[in-house]
């Protein structure tokens, strides 16, 4: 078994499939690791989809403007040769939101396979060795096999900032004053759905959900029933599940969740088959593997993004990203959402201090744990604007390799360059 690579990326989510493609494909020795048996993290593991919006309209120009850079679009236009046509989606670009996970899973992994990427999946990192903000390797589990692999380099794109934790890294988690955390969703899917019936039933859906929240029949505090079109006929994607005020790192606490979550899935059935149009022969055909975390540690970096940074539009010299997605906080307390958008031809920029743990030499963070307070997560954490981060820290590492240097004392010219050559609007 080998045991050396130049760099080693822990998660195979958006961010981390995305950074180790882009390293191997400039000639890096990438080992990805991944906990579960496939890439695309939470679209995966926690069911999450559509893919929010990554595109912004240009005063006076025709058509969109993506933002998330060429390998996400590519990811796109691979998962989409892949899926079988749905009359249900006909009319909908797969890269512009709905995509089917399934070909999505096989097309990250062909990609990542043709760059040389080494995966290794059903495996957690649970230890990890540093000295003096170098490290040097990290532990690894599967199936009680013990193994040890070190590197030059390593990504953090593990969501909930695992391996700069066990680093020594200083995290942080939710809102400043009671550090809670956006809510947890257990989503699921339901088919036997007759959509011609369903869809303009929909106002009438949020009324009756109003009146059996009322009269105590639905435990869930969501303020109303978040559901979306999914690629495959007959079947709606539910994201509605609310587990409020309970840690996502907290394992028991996790657990409870889980508990609660089902519960409510539970109780929305009965209310879909009772009292929705278009949902009598209504059947639930999954729940995810795992409850969605919104939001867990977010490294403390060289550079916090802040809630004022994202409403000035701020621009960085050192920018390797920018998102316009709306600063979406599903309320920690119980009902409510905070959305507030971005208007059309606006972004911000997110510099790469946000990547960089503090004192750590060759660790890279990306996806929704980089450096940022609990307002700025709750825009850039969507999984285009996670695949373009990701994309940058396997950019900087492939940099870092090729000049000698660290992922710390890197030219994040060089890196912009490059970026922007790949399609990126920094
Ligand atoms: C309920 C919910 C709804 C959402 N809705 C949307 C939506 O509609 N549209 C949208 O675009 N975004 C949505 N998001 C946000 C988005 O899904 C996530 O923020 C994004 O997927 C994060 O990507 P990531 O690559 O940073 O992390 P993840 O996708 O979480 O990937 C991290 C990977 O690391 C692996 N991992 C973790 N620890 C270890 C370890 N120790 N060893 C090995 N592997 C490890 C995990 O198994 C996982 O595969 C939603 C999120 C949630 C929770």
């Amino acid at each position: 078994m080998k045991t050396k690579y130049d760099l080693i990326v822990v998660g195979g989510g958006f961010a981390g499939t995305c950074a180790a493609i882009e390293a191997a494909r400039h000639g890096v020795d990438v080992l990805l690791i991944e906990k579960y048996n496939c890439l695309s993290g939470a679209a995966a593991y926690a069911l999450v989809s559509p893919f929010m919006g990554h595109w912004t309209h240009m005063p006076g120009e025709k058509g969109k403007k993506y933002l998330a850079g060429n390998l996400f679009m590519e990811l796109c236009a691979e998962a989409q040769k892949l899926t079988a046509p749905s009359v249900d989606t006909k009319t909908e670009a797969i890269a512009d939101s709905l995509f089917d996970e399934e070909s999505m899973k096989l097309a990250m992994l062909r990609m990542a396979r043709a760059a040389g990427v080494t995966l290794l999946f059903n495996t957690t990192v649970t230890a990890v060795e540093a000295e003096n903000g170098v490290i040097c390797s990290v532990k690894a589990v599967c199936k009680a096999v013990e193994m040890e692999f070190s590197a030059d380099q390593f990504i953090d794109a593990t969501g909930d900032a695992e391996l700069s934790y066990l680093a020594g890294c200083e995290c942080e988690m939710g809102r400043e004053g009671d550090g809670l955390c956006q809510p947890m969703t257990l989503c699921f899917r339901v088919g036997g759905i007759d959509k011609a019936k369903f869809e303009p039933f929909r106002p009438e859906m949020q009324r009756a959900y109003k009146q059996w929240q009322a009269e105590g029949k639905l435990h869930n505090p969501r303020e109303n029933v978040l559901c979306f079109r999914n690629y495959n006929d007959g079947v709606i994607h539910f994201n509605t599940t609310r587990v409020t005020h309970k840690s996502p790192t907290d394992p028991f606490a996790l657990t409870e969740a889980e508990i609660e979550a089902r519960e409510q899935v539970h109780e929305m059935m009965h209310f879909l088959r009772t009292a929705v149009a278009g949902c009598e022969n209504a059947r639930l055909l999954s729940t995810a593997m795992h409850i969605g975390i919104r939001e867990s540690r977010r490294v403390i970096g060289e550079y916090v993004l802040c809630e004022e940074d994202l409403i000035s539009l701020a621009r960085f010299e050192d920018a390797i990203a920018v998102s316009n997605y709306a600063i979406d906080i599903h309320s920690p307390d119980g009902s409510g959402t905070r959305f507030q958008e971005f208007k059309d031809g606006e972004w911000y920029e997110i510099p790469y201090r946000a990547l960089l743990p503090k004192g750590f030499e060759n660790l890279l963070v990306a996806g929704r744990c980089i450096s940022s307070t609990h307002e700025a997560q709750a825009s850039y954490r969507i999984m285009p604007y996670c695949a373009e981060l990701g994309h940058a820290a396997g950019c900087a590492a492939a940099v870092a390799k090729k000049s000698g240097k660290t992922v710390r004392t890197v030219d994040v010219k060089e890196v912009q360059r490059i970026l922007r050559a790949e399609g990126f609007v920094i």
